[in-house]
């Protein structure tokens, strides 16, 4: 009778259940995990951190929509994946951390890296179990996968003590579990698809917002019918973007202040009335708004703000029940009203207000006039990835988004450093699409490092730097007569020159008219490059905000 390492196992579980990809660290007691996932045809992206590497994971489970992995070593390898778990959980994406740990027979003792890691990690997770014996191991892997992506999504984590790594089993004395299905697509109440459809009707100023959990969802297609059907005019909220084309006439994402303002009938699809959303409370919302509310999570109903309609269930499935019953009504909302004329009209008051500075041609540049490059030179089917404080909220602006899930940024929990794991994840998932991160200098740092993991893997990431020199700002120059300002980095730092140690392509823009050509010859370099644009240290968001 044949035996069977833990190891193998679990990444034979792991692979069963639908896990793709691992993005890990490996050291004690974690090699034979990596090892076996390698061998099981999971494939394996060694990192530098374990913070990236848990950020690559769940970006990765939100594109492909199934959890991936995470893998780190005992003790400060858990703790320092606990922000990843952290962030999933915020923006309600799935995956699962496996954390190494100390043999069960040492528990006590003060043995190496010994941690509370279960404890840990539950407060940041769906479910956080131990593994006890290797016997079990097809069971919990199933039962975290299986929490992670089934209704809300979230973290989970798994607890791998070295001795049931290494436990050797008989192949008789455990049995596989069961390949779990896709996520259920529960529907809402007939009764409320009605209520939520008469509602809007009896809107003067309606909107519709689309939320992560669409794109999550994969209900493009029927969100994209509801619109055209309804007309009704709908933002995307930062991740939201693209599940309907940011460029579409309807999309009143130019003149988000004022729309979330005046609106008397908010259709939220998906999103939350969290603090992206400006908690849905007056003065940011008016007074009296009425929410039409569709959400996967019960518990979510009525946050903020007391739902008028509540539409429970999965996204694509609800859109498809509104969708049906939009046959019997003939309904849409009319093409002249005021409520689009005011839309428009502040819509172009915005662009009037930012097209000086896109035109402004001085070095060293604003955020505007970079934007202007780096919108003409996206390409369409780009993965973009963006953190950073201007950076990423005039890039929100000035970089559409044409297709679902293909926006990745700081999101929910408002978490620097997830940019480059992100990126990893993306040209991991879709090696056939560019995969473009636009980073302040601040956010690039916290995972600088993964540029060598990049450039390993000979990923085409291209990285876009907007340096400023600092958080928020920087200086022309440190100064030397008093201590540095806590907010300030080093001026003009030479990013680029990262990314040419590993043998990436680096190029220096300090002048406007050098900048798309230096985009042009990055995206023509076969591997990771990283375009390091000096921006006026002083450069800021337009000043009037509507
Ligand atoms: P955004 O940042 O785009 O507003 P949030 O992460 O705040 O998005 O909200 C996404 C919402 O989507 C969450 O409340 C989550 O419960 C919900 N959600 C998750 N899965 C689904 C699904 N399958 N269908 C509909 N909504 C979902
Ligand atoms: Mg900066």
């Amino acid at each position: 009778m044949a035996t069977v390492r833990g190891a193998t196992i679990i990444a034979e579980s792991l692979k069963q259940q639908g896990v793709e990809y691992m993005f890990g660290i490996v050291g004690f007691p974690v090699v034979p995990i990596a090892a076996a996932a390698q061998k099981a045809g999971i494939t394996y992206i060694g990192m530098r951190n374990e913070q990236a590497a848990s950020y690559a994971a769940q970006a990765a489970g939100y594109l492909t929509g199934r959890p991936q992995a995470c893998l780190v070593v005992s003790g400060p390898g858990v703790i320092h994946a606990l922000s990843g778990l952290a962030n999933a959980q915020s923006n309600c994406w799935p995956m699962i951390l496996i954390g190494g740990a100390s043999p069960v027979v040492q528990n006590g003792r003060g043995a190496f890296q010994e941690e509370k890691q279960v404890a840990a990690a539950a407060g940041f997770c769906k479910y956080a179990h131990a593994v006890e014996d290797a016997r079990r191991i097809p069971f919990y892997v199933e039962q975290a996968v299986r929490t992670s992506f089934y209704g809300r999504p979230g973290a989970v984590y798994l607890d791998m003590p070295d001795d049931v790594i290494l436990q050797q089993v008989e192949e008789s004395d455990y049995r596989k579990a069961t390949t779990i299905p896709d996520a259920p697509r529960p529907q809402a109440m007939e009764e409320n698809i009605e209520a939520a459809l008469t509602a809007l009707e009896s809107a003067q100023r309606p909107l519709v917002i689309v939320g992560k959990g669409m794109a999550w969802s994969n209900a493009e297609n029927e969100v994209r019918e509801f619109i055209e059907r309804t007309q009704l005019p709908f933002l995307a909220s930062p991740m939201g973007k693209g599940v309907v084309p940011d460029e579409h006439a309807l999309s009143v994402g130019a003149a988000r202040t004022h729309a979330l303002k005046e609106a008397d009938v908010v259709f939220l699809m998906g999103a939350r009335l969290n603090w992206i959303m400006h908690f849905g409370l007056a003065p940011r919302f008016s007074r009296d708004v009425r929410v039409i509310q569709l959400d996967m999570s019960a518990e979510e109903i009525g946050t903020n703000v007391p739902a008028e309609v509540a539409l429970v269930g999965d996204g694509k499935a609800v859109v498809a029940q509104l969708n049906r019953a939009l046959d019997n009504r003939q309904w849409f909302y009319p093409a002249e009203t005021d409520w689009r004329s005011a839309l428009a009209a502040k819509a172009e008051a915005n662009q009037t207000t930012v097209q000086p500075m896109i035109e402004d041609d001085s070095a060293p540049m604003n955020y505007y006039r970079a934007f202007k490059d780096i919108r003409e030179w996206l390409p369409e089917n780009a993965v973009i990835v963006s953190e950073g404080a201007n950076t990423m909220d005039i890039g929100r602006t000035q970089m559409p988004n044409s297709l679902p899930r293909s926006r990745l940024d700081a999101g929910s929990y408002g978490t620097m450093g997830v940019g480059m794991g992100f990126a990893i994840a993306a040209a991991t998932v879709h090696p056939d699409r560019p995969i473009v991160a636009v980073e302040g200098d601040s956010g690039f740092g916290f995972s600088g490092m993964e540029v060598e993991t990049m450039c390993r893997h000979k990923m085409p990431v291209k990285i876009v730097l907007l340096n400023n020199g600092g958080i928020g700002g920087g200086m022309d120059e440190l100064p030397t007569d008093k201590p540095i300002p806590v907010s300030i980095l080093t001026p003009r730092a030479r990013y680029d020159l990262m990314m040419e140690a590993f043998g990436g392509k680096g190029i220096l823009v300090e002048d406007p008219k050098d900048l798309r050509s230096a985009l042009d010859d990055a995206m023509a370099f076969d591997g990771p490059a990283l375009v390091n644009v000096l921006l006026d240290p002083r450069a800021g968001r337009r000043k009037t905000n509507s």
